[in-house]
């Protein structure tokens, strides 16, 4: 994720595929004459495959078999409204501004933006999932609710429970900062963990672990992220739970 490269080396074929003007078999079958007449490297071309032939059908096939109740499904039961500058990019974080600024003017974000900036952020500040979905099939050119649903509410908010993911997909501030520009320059600072500068992913990341902290640690691929919670002291977690709590009363002042 990098500022100003909207659209980076992404196929933007989605909506095409979406509306029907492109069959997913067309696509696949000239990247693979790409690859063999044009020498394009197999992971590569593998991958845009894997894309389209694992997880689009995938996803397609989740919704076939998890609607109706994929579309109110709230595993975590969150209560809270969805933000208002959801709908203009105007926050002080700077990675929810980047990424949804870029959203609202191109009609576009690629996986990542959707998946660790503006879903970590709908999952771990707890906000209802029908609200997030919403906002994400009024936003995307590629929004069809068939791709989009399994995507946000299966493996983005975890609303489903979990039947195709193995874990909740949350993240630290420090996640982003590693994966993109969008941190510098920002009111936050991601290693901070508590009070007015710390950057809100990283409480609401702590607090969502302390929250879960029992399926967290059952569960092999989250296991070590809870030793790390535990190095807490009981009065440092104390500070997170009631930091985010302020934080959820008043998410549009962020
Ligand atoms: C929360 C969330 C919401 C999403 N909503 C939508 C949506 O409404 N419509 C939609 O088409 N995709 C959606 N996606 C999947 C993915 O982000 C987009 O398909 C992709 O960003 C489209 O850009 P592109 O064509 O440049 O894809 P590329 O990154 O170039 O990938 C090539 C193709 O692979 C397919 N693909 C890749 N990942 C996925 C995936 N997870 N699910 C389904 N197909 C995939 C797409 O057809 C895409 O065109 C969502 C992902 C997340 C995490």
């Amino acid at each position: 994720m990098w500022t100003p490269l909207d659209f980076g080396w992404h196929a933007l074929l989605s909506s095409s595929m979406n509306l029907r003007l492109l069959s997913p078999l067309e696509v696949i079958v000239a990247a693979e004459a790409a690859y063999r007449n044009r020498g394009l490297e197999l992971a590569s071309v593998e991958g845009f495959i894997r894309q389209i032939l694992g997880w689009r059908e995938f996803m397609g096939g989740m919704y076939f078999i998890d609607m109706p109740g994929l579309k109110t499904a709230s595993h975590y039961g969150h209560t809270r409204d969805l933000p208002a500058w959801y709908w203009t990019g105007n926050t002080r974080m700077n990675r929810m501004r980047q990424a949804i600024g870029q959203t609202l003017a191109n009609g576009y974000s690629h996986h990542i933006q959707r998946l660790m900036v503006t879903g970590v952020f709908g999952i771990t500040a707890q906000i209802i999932p029908q609200q997030v979905c919403g906002w994400y099939l009024a936003v995307y050119v590629d929004a069809v609710e068939g791709v989009e649903l399994p995507n946000t509410a299966g493996m983005a908010l975890f609303s489903d429970g979990g039947r195709f993911t193995s874990k909740p997909y949350v993240a630290s501030g420090g996640y982003v900062k590693g994966m993109s520009n969008y941190c510098s320059g920002c009111s936050y600072e991601t290693e901070i963990r508590i009070g007015p500068s710390a950057c809100p992913l990283t409480t609401l990341y702590w607090n969502f672990l302390d929250a879960h902290e029992a399926t967290f640690g059952a569960n092999p691929r989250t296991a070590p992220r809870v030793k790390n919670l535990q190095r807490m002291s009981p009065e440092q977690r104390a500070a997170v739970r009631s930091r985010a709590i302020e934080m959820r009363g008043n998410l549009d002042a962020l």
